[in-house]
C-alpha cells in the first residue's frame, strides 16, 4: 500500500458501455483483468499520507484518478494527468484493476475521490464518478444558455445523464433521439420535451423541422455512431457546438466541410474531482436525480447475467448495479 492509496471496500458498481467493448473482444484487454470504473463504497484503511479520508467514510470512486501534483494536475488539466492511471482498462492505461470487486485499491484518493454527503444514498451517488459527470460535462462544453434548444444522441445512460444535466440550464427543448422507444420514454421523465426514433425518422431533419429551420444551439453527441455524428452536422445550428461525448472504438467519417461551412465547433472532453462534488452537491439538495436508470441489479456472483442483461438491452434495461452477495 503507497501512502495516498485508500482501500475501498465496494457497496455498489456499475456496468458501462465501454465495459461492453472489452467483453466483445472491440477493445483489447488482459485475460482476467479486473474491469469496472464507476463505483462507491466505504473506506476500510488508508495509506499513511492520506489527509482526507478515514475508515468508515463512504467515498464515490472516478473513472480515474488524479496525482495531484503532476505540472498537468497542477495547471487544472487533470484529465491529462503524467500518472495515466484509469481503473479497470489493463496495462495501456496504468494497469488499475476495475471496481467491479468486493475491494479495490485507490490510489492518489485525497486528489481522486468525493465523500458523498450523509443524505445522499449509495444508489444516489453511484453515477457520479462516470456516466453523470461524462453527461453534465458534455453539457457544460455545449454552453447552452437558457431558452436554447438542445438535441442530445443517444438514449442511453450518459445520454440520459445529459438530459437531466440540460434541465439544469433552463433550455428551451432538449429534443432525445435514439432507436429504442423504451429509452426515449425514460429521457421524457427525465426531461425531453421532444423525443426521435431515429429507425422511423430521420433525426437530422427532423430536428431542423420542429426547430424551424434554425436548427439546435448545441448538439450532445453520447451515441458514438456514425449516423448520430452526421445528423449532429444537420441539426446543429449556424455558429453552434457539437459536444462528442460518444465512446466509439471505430473509426468513423466526418463531413468537415459541414463543419466549416456552418462555422460549428466540435468538443469534447473529461471530468475532474471538481465536477464530482459539483453534482453530489446538486444531488443532495434534490436538484438531480439519477436512480430512476437503475433497472436491474445483481449481486456480485452473478455478475455475467448483468452483463447479459444489460448487452442484449432485456427487459427494457438502461443501467445494471452490481452489488455484494
Ligand atoms: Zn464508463
Ligand atoms: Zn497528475
Amino acid at each position: 500500500m503507497e501512502p495516498g492509496d485508500i482501500i475501498v471496500r465496494m457497496t455498489a458498481a456499475s456496468i458501462c458501455g465501454s465495459d461492453i467493448h472489452f467483453i466483445t473482444g472491440e477493445v483489447p484487454l488482459e485475460p482476467d483483468f479486473i474491469i469496472g470504473h464507476e463505483g462507491v463504497g466505504v473506506v476500510e484503511a488508508v495509506g499513511t499520507g492520506v489527509k482526507s479520508f478515514k475508515p468508515g467514510d463512504r467515498v464515490a470512486i472516478p473513472y480515474m484518478v488524479w496525482c495531484g501534483t503532476c505540472p498537468e494536475c497542477k495547471a487544472g488539466r487533470t484529465y491529462s494527468c503524467t500518472a495515466d492511471l484509469q481503473f479497470g482498462v489493463g496495462k495501456a492505461r496504468g494497469d488499475l484493476p476495475g471496481l467491479q470487486a468486493e475491494y479495490v485499491r485507490v490510489p492518489f484518493a485525497d486528489s481522486s475521490v468525493a465523500h458523498i454527503p450523509d443524505s445522499v444514498s449509495d444508489r444516489e451517488a453511484l453515477f457520479v464518478g462516470d456516466i453523470l459527470s461524462t453527461g453534465y460535462i458534455g453539457v457544460i462544453n455545449g454552453n447552452i444558455q437558457p431558452g436554447d434548444d438542445v438535441a442530445i444522441f443517444g438514449a442511453g445512460p450518459v445520454g440520459l445523464c445529459a438530459v437531466a444535466c440540460a434541465r439544469l440550464f433552463s433550455p428551451s427543448r432538449i429534443i432525445l433521439v435514439d432507436l429504442e422507444d423504451y429509452r426515449l420514454e425514460a429521457g421524457k421523465r427525465l426531461g425531453a420535451t421532444h423525443t426521435i426514433n431515429a429507425r422511423h425518422t430521420r433525426a437530422g431533419s427532423e430536428i431542423r423541422r420542429i426547430t424551424g429551420g434554425v436548427g439546435v444551439q448545441a448538439s450532445i453527441e453520447a451515441s458514438g455512431a456514425e449516423a448520430a455524428v452526421d445528423d449532429c452536422l444537420t441539426c446543429t445550428a449556424k455558429g453552434g457546438i457539437i459536444s462528442a461525448i460518444g465512446m466509439t472504438p471505430f473509426s468513423i467519417r466526418l463531413a468537415m466541410g459541414k463543419v466549416f461551412y456552418k462555422n460549428l465547433t466540435i468538443v469534447s472532453g473529461y471530468t475532474s474531482l471538481h465536477e464530482m462534488n459539483r453534482l453530489l452537491k446538486l444531488i443532495e439538495h434534490k436538484q438531480l436525480d439519477l436512480t430512476s436508470l437503475i433497472t436491474h441489479e445483481v449481486p456480485f456472483s452473478r455478475i455475467l447475467e448483468g452483463y447479459r442483461i444489460f448487452r442484449d438491452r432485456l427487459d427494457n434495461c438502461i443501467k445494471v448495479v452490481v452489488v455484494p452477495d
